[in-house]
């Protein structure tokens, strides 16, 4: 199932000052298991499932992409799965959208507080989570590890890797631009608009990835993961208006407002051939925009 829709992906091709800009819609790839996410699992599920496992496991905050996609493809695979959610006070509240899908995909979810949260990737953590769920087949928050830049390798086809000098992505975690990277030509640039604050990606990036022909920038963060301004809304609207293009506000949104803006600033030669990766998550579109 999954080679036959990573082979269909379409491309959409939109001029932005100029620019003749090739868009690829992995966010067309599944109506669940959306974007990049689908590349994320892919190799995780096959293990999961090669290792005798029946169930998963996950971390993801309330508005998570990864728990959303999850869900479903665990229930497509047949998995039970659990969802470790940050936030114990959303156990009492009505669940959002998000984690109300989740759960009709048959996704358990257990709340724990910010504070436990922040511990999950320690060891301490991680051990006495293998203990309380010895069969559960673990995958981290945001689905990254070394399984999931597997899947993001193939992201990019053969022809991406001649036809374009520049190739821009949305950065959370770092998984997809790592995969990205080890797929690209070495001729070829990477650009990763960060979803959050602060250069600690480039550092943790440097140690999944030998090669150095990429950047990450989170000048376009708009102040944070998850926070917005009116000019990113305002941008939101009108290139959806114009291209006939969704995004959402929280990465591909800022990805293509900061592309635009590099543009207008004449960042790159006249002739360079730029393809941007949508990464989905329209699952989380803010219903205001
Ligand atoms: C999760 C997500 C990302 C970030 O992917 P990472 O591999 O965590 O960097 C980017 N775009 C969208 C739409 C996502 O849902």
């Amino acid at each position: 199932m999954f080679d036959q829709i990573a082979q269909t992906i379409p491309y959409q091709q939109i001029t932005v000052e100029g620019f003749e800009i090739s868009i690829k819609r992995l966010d067309l790839v599944h109506p669940h298991i959306s974007g990049n996410k689908f590349f994320k699992l892919k190799y995780n599920l096959l293990a999961a499932q090669q290792q005798g496992y029946k169930k998963l496991l996950t971390f993801g905050g309330a508005y998570s992409n990864h728990i959303a996609a999850t869900a479903y493809a665990a229930q497509l695979f047949g998995f039970e799965s659990l969802g470790i959610i940050r936030g114990e006070e959303l156990a009492s509240k009505p669940l959002n959208s998000t984690l109300h899908t989740a759960q009709r995909f048959g996704m358990q979810l257990q709340f724990v507080t910010r504070e436990a949260y922040r511990h999950k990737q320690s060891s301490a953590y991680l051990a006495q989570l293998q203990q309380d769920y010895p069969d559960y087949y673990v995958i981290p928050e945001g689905g990254t590890n070394a399984l999931a830049i597997q899947g993001c390798t193939e992201i990019l086809s053969d022809e991406d890797q001649q036809n374009y000098d520049l190739i821009c992505c949305a950065v959370g975690t770092g998984g997809t631009i790592t995969g990205l990277i080890e797929a690209s030509h070495s001729q070829q640039q990477v650009l990763g608009f960060s979803a959050l604050k602060g250069d600690f990606l480039s550092t943790e990036i440097k140690q999944l990835t030998r090669k150095r022909n990429w950047q990450i920038t989170d000048q376009y963060c708009c102040g944070g993961y998850a926070k917005t301004t009116p000019e990113l809304l305002q941008f939101i609207q009108d290139f959806e208006q114009q291209y006939d293009i969704p995004l959402e506000q929280i990465y591909t949104g800022k990805m293509l407002l900061g592309l635009t803006d590099l543009i207008q600033q004449g960042a790159f030669p006249r002739d360079h051939r730029i393809l941007v990766i949508h990464s989905g998550g329209l699952q989380g579109r803010l219903a205001a925009l």
